[in-house]
């Protein structure tokens, strides 16, 4: 591929699939472009692959994982993909430069926390291939029961755009050390990561088909690795909507299914709180961050208790100030871009809507080309200032529908029982934060909050070694953690007679 950082680059380089250890275009010849969204200019181009090449892809994992991986030890396996994390690590700087190209994510959130993540989750998924283990269960003298945990065969992975790697590598890696091969489907507006990291698997020593990348449209490529009867498991991370859509699709095959999806999690701040902390919580670490607010655990629900409202607000907006947006690779920056011009659409429409619902402005609300002076190549690009409205209570379309960009809603509440009432008063249940210095609220706070994460103190935090996922309309199933390597082997049960 060509070089990548340069202001322009001509011609765009283009990317292609990797299916049975090749490079390769769509079968049709035909590509997608991948716009840069700090500045709205194509700056790269991708297959777009349809049902013959996930077919071939699907032919591709499913050789792989008879002939070449599942007969491998575990520890072979587990090396393979050490191999694999060194050459990731090797790469780093790269694969970090091109997602940030990608879909805007700040380079320094891509370098410094994204491509570490990647390879240290290789280490760590690939110390579980060997530790994989069934149980005996003692029944009687007259027999032995035992269960093995297999391996499902080809799982299929569908990831979305806001942190292609770190989401990938993670359901990778988890499926590969339980011995399935996979692929995998980046989405539309962000494939070049990943499939620069399939170029790297070669480069790694990794048995060709036990990982295979192919780009495409969901719709096309996507629905094709849902529909295929070999493929024995999707795990999918996006939006609660396509996943309906998923669940459907997959019904007639009964595969199972594992959703990381949407979320409008609450932070809620409590009047004995460290102030400071929670104001930097609830907005740097939360909802305006590097990747602007385009992530499933944005705290897009800031619950305040009533007396400290207005001095909230003040504390807030002090930190929104010192947001510094810009382009994405640009260490400075510590907001970056949405990440296509529909996206931004869809930020722009919640801006509308939320007065039109009676939510009051408190400050942000500029978008796109407003933000810099006339003539800036940024002008050009999908960028939205840290917004907060100040919304009367959440039963307001705008408190209740994922928005996923740097907008969140401040709702004042009266007491405890208030702020559990309106953070579980949700479809959804991925996160949640809690702000005080009560312990015994702290506690019952984390057992009464509907969410698969509540934070205490702190706000999106996650580890590769932690469960991540939701409850609710956020999905089931987790990705990280023991629980995912479990949820990507199938269990069998054996009784063996004594007679
Ligand atoms: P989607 O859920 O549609 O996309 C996620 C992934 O699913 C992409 O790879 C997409 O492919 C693929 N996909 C889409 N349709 C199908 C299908 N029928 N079968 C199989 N795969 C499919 O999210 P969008 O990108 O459309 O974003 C819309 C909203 O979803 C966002 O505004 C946000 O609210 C939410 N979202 C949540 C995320 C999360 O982390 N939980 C991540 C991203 C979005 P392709 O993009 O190529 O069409």
């Amino acid at each position: 591929m060509g070089p990548v950082g340069e202001t322009t680059v001509k011609p765009p380089p283009s990317f292609e699939n990797l299916i049975g250890g090749q490079r390769r275009p769509a079968r049709s010849g035909a590509t997608l472009d991948s716009i840069d969204p700090s500045t709205g200019v194509v700056w790269a181009t991708v297959p777009r692959s349809d049902e013959t090449d996930v077919t071939d892809a699907v032919d591709a994992a499913l050789e792989a994982f008879q002939e070449r991986w599942r007969p491998l030890p575990a520890l072979a396996r587990a090396a393979h993909m050490r191999r694999l994390a060194d050459v990731v690590r090797a790469h780093a700087d790269e694969l970090a430069e091109i997602e940030t190209r990608d879909n805007g994510r700040i380079i320094v959130e891509t370098t410094l926390f994204d491509l570490p993540a990647c390879s240290e989750m290789l280490f760590y998924f690939a110390g579980a291939a060997d530790k994989i283990s069934g149980d005996t269960v003692q029944i009687g003298p007259a027999s032995v029961n035992f269960t093995l945990r297999e391996p499902i065969g080809v799982v299929g992975l569908i990831v979305p755009w806001n942190a292609p790697l770190t989401i990938a590598v993670a359901k990778l890696g988890a499926a590969l050390a339980a011995g399935n091969t996979v692929v995998l489907k980046p989405a539309e507006q962000a494939s070049c990561s990943l499939l620069r990291f399939g170029e790297l698997l070669d480069e790694a020593g990794m048995p060709p088909g036990v990982v295979n990348v192919v780009a495409g449209l969901g719709e096309e490529a996507g629905d094709a690795l849902v529909r295929d009867p070999r493929v024995g498991r999707i795990s999918f991370t996006g939006s609660t909507e396509t996943a309906r859509v998923i669940s459907e699709r997959a019904a007639h095959t009964l595969k199972p299914l594992h959703f990381e999806l949407g979320g409008k999690s609450a932070n809620i701040v409590f009047a004995d709180a460290d102030l400071d902390a929670a104001a930097y919580g609830v907005t740097a670490m939360s909802v305006f961050t590097g990747n602007a607010g385009q992530t499933c655990i944005a705290g897009s629900r800031v619950l305040l208790h009533e007396s400290i409202y207005d001095e909230m607000i003040e504390r807030i907006a002090a930190h929104a100030a010192d947001v510094r947006i810009g382009a994405p690779l640009d260490h400075s920056t510590t907001m970056g871009p949405i990440v296509s011009a529909e996206q931004l659409q869809r930020v722009q429409s919640y801006l509308a809507l939320a007065p039109a619902e009676g939510a009051d402005l408190l400050f942000g609300g500029r978008t796109g080309a407003d933000l810099f002076p006339q003539g800036s190549p940024l002008a050009g690009g999908y960028y939205v200032e840290p917004t907060l409205f100040g919304a009367p209570h959440t039963d307001l379309r705008f408190c209740q529908e994922e928005i996923f960009g740097p907008v969140a809603a401040a709702i004042p509440f009266r007491d405890d029982a208030h702020a559990l009432a309106l953070a579980n008063g949700t479809r959804y249940g991925l996160a949640a934060g809690v702000w005080t210095r009560d312990l015994a609220r702290a506690h019952r706070f984390v057992r009464d909050l509907e969410a698969g994460a509540v934070w205490v103190n702190t706000y999106r935090k996650i580890h590769w070694a932690v469960p991540f996922g939701g409850v609710k309309e956020s999905g089931y199933g987790r990705d990280s953690g023991w629980e995912s390597v479990l949820e990507n082997t199938r269990l069998k049960t054996s009784w063996i007679d004594l007679p």
